[in-house]
């Protein structure tokens, strides 16, 4: 380098050796001259040197050279070298001495280069000593002979190279030593962006050896995701030679990547120039980790949040019910003590009521068969106070033909849940006297829905039932007085409307058919008083014998075709229907529902009959358009003497023919009911059992 700097006057020196050899060779008086004293001054060389060996006389020396080495130029001129810097150039006997490069340029005729070398120079008569460096060319200025006769010197102080070049050593050992210590990844690109160096970290992290990641670098170790990214950074920095900063990924052990953040530095020479990147990349996996942890936390957090809301909703709620139900309880409580201040008024109430009732209290426990009864209760019995009796033992008391009633009414009670009022006889314990009673009962069940016990009351009903009986003979006896005179004037009427109708009497005829319906009508009504006082006498006989409902109704129908003149009689066909009935009795009852269509429903309108087979029962429904019934009166429509409240007026009737039907349908193991709609009609159904061939 220094000596490209110099090339110019090489050649002149070059050309100068020319000279002398051809014109004033071996002559040092050329070198003496005062024209080559004055040009050599200036020069770049440092000394022109006879190769008078082992003097080494000076010839000629550059200012600059007299001032590297603090000299003057009389103290070196026609002195040997090594008189005037004694031991400067070292032992000449060691091989990189000036002196034996002297040597081998006079042996090689050539130019000889030594290296670099210390040089301790005092500082002007200070004493003091500084280190120098200086490089040492020597030159041959040949003769004729080829040999050589002088030496040019050419001695430069690199002393400030070298420091510069000690310091970027230094600098660069002290890098080399931070960048292999630190577990931060540090890598140095060039100018071309090829890398050229990669710490210990590197290998570390990638598991790769610096050789191996100079060749083949490390891209192909970053997940594929984060590479376009990356590249685009880098190629949009390199551009610009602009600092950068990513974060990518790196496959670390099999199947883990690792978390890395890059950050690129250009550097430029003193100059100026671009001359690559230096990076430094952290492993900031655990960051990241904690960052997820953290963004993990965060929505846990907030779905904690979330749930919190809403359960602080429902606390409110539930604090809100709470204090409502609170106070509700404080009410509930208020209640409580005042239902039960009514329990024991209403007890106290029941228990009198009870008491002058004349009500006696039975329970019976279903499973055991114990009975129990109050003390009205065993005394209407008859039954001592301190004598026990079994719900068995009980029923003896009870008359025999009653007693299939009330165990039937008990059972189904049991069977559905329900509750019974019966009627019976009973011939009392003690005096065997008998007594009507009343019982009712309720089924008392378990959590499982099985009966437990079965509660209820008995009123002693004799005296009600003997004033009904007396009424009933009463109106039996009546009823029976009434109809023998009625009879007698039936026949006489009949008797009379034979002897008109002989005489052409029209008018007498006509007055005696509409006492003779009178008549019948009269006797109809006697004749039902007479049934319900046998009914109630169970006096009454069903006189069973096998017949066709087909051909009763036929018969029916052929009467109201006479006797029904102010409605329109539909009677369906009925197919032969044969069971075992009383055919009176049933025609009583057909009558009866017909003529009560009649009665309750406006002339003009439709009466329909008919007769069909349902489920091995013959089914007879008598269907009208009138007035109808109001819901709640039908359940009571067939008990006696029921009519119903603010009837039609100008209706008569005692309110014995429903109760008649029922009975007889009942005795018949029958059932008979009705549907009806106000102000569209009513129809009335009953069935009986087929007979079974
Ligand atoms: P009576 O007709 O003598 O009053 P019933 O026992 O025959 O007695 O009938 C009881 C009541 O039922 C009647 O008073 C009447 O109000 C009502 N009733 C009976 N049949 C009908 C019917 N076809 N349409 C409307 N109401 C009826």
């Amino acid at each position: 380098m220094f000596i490209a700097k110099q090339g110019k006057h090489i050649s002149y020196i070059i050309g100068l050796s020319i000279y002398l050899r051809e014109s004033m060779a071996d002559s040092d008086s050329f070198y003496k001259s005062w024209e080559f004293q004055s040009f050599f001054k200036g020069a770049s060389r440092s000394l022109i040197l006879k190769a008078d060996e082992p003097l080494f006389t000076v010839l000629a020396a550059s200012d600059r050279y007299l001032a590297l080495t603090h000299k003057d130029r009389e103290e070196v001129l026609g002195n040997g070298l090594f008189e005037t810097y004694p031991g400067a150039h070292s032992d000449p006997n060691e091989k990189y001495s000036v002196f034996s490069s002297f040597m081998r340029v006079i042996e090689s005729g050539k130019t000889d280069e030594l290296p670099i070398f210390k040089y301790e120079i005092e500082i002007g008569g200070t004493g003091k000593k500084e280190t120098h460096y200086w490089t040492n060319v020597n030159e041959p200025i040949l003769n004729e002979e080829g040999k050589v006769t002088y030496i040019i010197n050419t001695t430069t102080n690199i002393t400030e190279q070298v420091r510069q070049q000690h310091a970027v050593e230094e600098s660069e050992s002290r890098f080399r030593l931070m960048a292999e210590g630190t577990d931060v990844m540090i890598a140095v690109g060039d100018e071309t962006g090829e890398a050229v160096y990669f710490n210990h970290a590197w290998e570390v992290t990638t598991g790769r050896s610096t050789e191996d990641l100079m060749k083949f670098g490390w891209v192909d170790l970053m997940h594929w995701e984060d590479r376009p990214r990356v590249l685009e950074i880098f190629t949009k920095a390199f551009e610009k030679r602009a600092p950068w900063m990513w974060e990518f990924r790196i496959a670390g052990a099999p199947g883990k990547y690792r978390w890395l953040m890059a950050r690129g530095n250009p550097r430029f020479t003193k100059d100026g120039h671009f001359a690559g990147y230096i990076s430094s990349t952290v492993d900031i996996t655990d960051q990241k980790e904690h960052q997820q942890h953290l963004a993990n936390l965060n929505e846990e957090l907030h779905a904690i949040n979330e749930e919190l809301t809403v359960i602080n909703e429902e606390l409110q709620q539930a604090q809100d019910e709470l204090v409502s139900s609170n106070q509700q309880l404080a009410k509930g409580e208020q209640e409580l003590i005042d239902s039960k201040t009514r329990l024991e008024e209403s007890e106290h109430l029941l228990k009198m009521a009870i008491q002058s009732s004349g009500l006696g209290i039975w329970m019976a426990d279903v499973r055991t068969g114990r009975l129990t009864l109050s003390d009205q209760g065993k005394e209407m019995q008859g039954i001592p106070e301190d004598r026990e009796l079994s719900l068995e033992e009980s029923f003896l008391l009870i008359d025999e033909l009653d007693r299939p009633g009330v165990t039937e009414a008990l059972n189904t009670a049991i069977k559905y849940q329900g509750s019974f009022i019966i009627d019976y006889k009973i011939n009392t314990l003690n005096t065997k006297t008998i007594k009507w009673m009343r019982a009712s009962g309720i089924v008392q069940r378990d959590e499982t829905g099985e009966p437990l016990n079965i509660l209820g009351t008995i009123l002693d009903i004799t005296e009600q039932k003997l004033n009904e009986q007396r009424k009933n003979d009463f109106i039996g006896m009546v009823s029976h007085e009434l109809k023998t005179p009625l009879t007698s004037i039936n026949a006489y009427v009949q008797i009379l409307q034979v002897d008109a109708n002989k005489k052409g009497d029209s008018f007498s005829v006509s007055l005696l058919g509409k006492t003779a319906k009178q008549v019948g009508k009269m006797a109809t009504l006697i004749n039902g008083f007479l049934n319900v006082s046998k009914f109630e006498a169970a006096k009454i006989h069903i006189e069973r014998t096998k017949f066709d409902m087909a051909e009763l109704i036929a018969e029916m129908e052929e009467e109201a075709a006479t006797s029904i003149t102010s409605h329109k009689m539909v009677f369906e066909p009925v197919e032969e229907t044969i069971v075992l009935a009383d055919r009176d009795k049933i025609g009583q009852v057909i009558n009866n529902l017909i003529s009560n269509a009649v009665k309750y429903s406006s002339t003009g309108t439709t009466i329909q009959i008919s007769c069909v087979t349902d489920g091995g029962y013959a089914k007879v429904s008598v269907r009208d358009e009138g007035y109808g019934i109001k819901k709640e009166d039908v359940p009571k429509l067939f008990e006696r003497y029921y009519r119903v409240e603010g009837g039609l007026k100008g209706i008569s009737g005692f309110g014995i023919g429903l109760y008649l039907c029922f009975e007889i349908v009942q005795r018949h193991d029958g059932d008979i009911w009705v549907d009806s709609v106000v102000g569209k009609g009513s129809t009335f159904h009953f069935t009986l059992p087929l007979l079974k061939i």
